[in-house]
């Protein structure tokens, strides 16, 4: 597939929205000011909202906002699916030759994109930008965040690179790419990894958020770390092994040692500690095996019932007129 990166080629913003109506009239002056500065052509982008089942004016104001112009296009969800399916429906729908992802509450700065689009003329099929500081977020989210990209690069057999988020310039290559990629436990900036070609990073500052409040409180954030780690490593099922091993060895070395003691002194000790210890230990290491299985067959059982990854309850916009070598398109419910 050739990819245009001239003068010709298209762009797609994709935002995912949740619950963010205090965003959207400032997240769409920002945009439309930094594609003004771009001076693309006036056909040659689209910007995709996805709106993830809000329960505020998040909808309606953006439905608004498309009844007026032409290049956004509103895509609603029946529910709430979860930022990383939100994305996906984003980027499933998007036509451009440069697809940008990024958040709706403006921590990611919108004026970047430019230096992403340079860097796509380059050749680079990849630009994501990586947080040199975070602004308003809590010791507690930084700290979490600084040491689950140092784990999961430890686990994973694919560079995925720390302190990155799904901010990020990707080429229709990779969008075919992740199309055929539908997992439905997704860590998108994992995939994009995965997908290779060539690939770039570029610093920013993570703003604070514009308005509102953090929509990943500290189970989403768990529950969405484990979804990368078990997306992309299957070391935690080789703990169990190690476990076996290390326990066998501590049994081992505690026997000889009662021998030892035994023979030594004619002693016979009553044993209550080191019985309860074992059985303890042993106990904690077996449920710790089982819950980890648990999470990998539980991901096998959502695959397999392979359900829609989401459903589409409206759409709204044109967005880019489709392009002559457009993808086959996206019918409203897609897998
Ligand atoms: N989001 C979404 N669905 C959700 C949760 C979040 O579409 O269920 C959107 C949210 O509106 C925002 C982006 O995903 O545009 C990132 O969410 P948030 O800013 O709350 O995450 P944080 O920056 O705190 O990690
Ligand atoms: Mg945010």
């Amino acid at each position: 597939m050739t990819v245009r990166r001239g003068a010709d080629a298209t762009l797609s913003v994709v935002v995912p929205l949740y619950n963010e109506g205090a965003n959207v009239e400032e997240l769409l002056a920002r945009i439309r000011r930094v594609v003004d500065e771009l001076a693309l052509p006036p056909a040659a982008w689209e910007l995709i909202c996805v709106d993830d089942g809000s329960r505020d004016d998040t909808l309606p104001q953006l439905l608004a906002a498309a009844a007026a112009d032409r290049h956004l296009r509103v895509i609603s969800l029946s529910r709430n699916f979860g930022h990383q399916i939100a994305a996906t429906a984003g980027l499933d729908a998007a036509r451009g030759d440069a697809v940008v992802l990024m958040d709706g509450d403006l921590q990611d700065p919108p004026e970047l994109i430019g230096a992403f689009l340079a860097k796509f003329r380059e050749g680079y099929d990849v630009v994501y930008a990586t947080r040199r500081k975070r602004a308003g977020e809590s010791p507690f989210k930084i700290l979490t965040a600084r040491v689950f990209y140092r784990t999961i690069r430890r686990l994973t057999n694919v560079a995925i690179p720390v302190d990155t988020g799904d901010f990020r310039l990707m080429s229709r290559r990779v969008i075919v790419a992740l199309r055929n990629a539908r997992e439905r436990h997704r860590f998108i900036r994992g995939l994009v990894s995965w997908v290779g070609f060539k690939q770039t990073g570029i610093p920013y500052d993570r703003a604070e958020r514009f308005a509102g409040d953090s929509k990943y409180p500290f189970s989403k954030m768990f529950r969405f770390a484990l979804d990368g780690i078990t997306a992309f490593s299957e070391i935690p099922l080789r703990l169990a092994t190690w476990f076996g091993f290390v326990v066998s060895a501590i049994a081992f070395v505690v026997a000889v040692i009662e021998i030892g003691i035994r023979i030594f002194t004619g002693y016979n000790l009553p044993g209550y500690t080191s019985t309860i210890f074992a059985i303890l230990f042993l106990g904690g290491v077996q449920l710790i095996t089982i819950g980890i299985l648990g999470e990998y067959v539980g991901r096998i059982y959502d695959e397999i019932k392979g359900r829609p990854l989401y459903l589409v309850a409206e759409t709204s916009g044109s967005g880019l007129d489709a392009p002559s070598d457009s993808l086959p398109s996206t019918a409203p419910v897609v897998r």
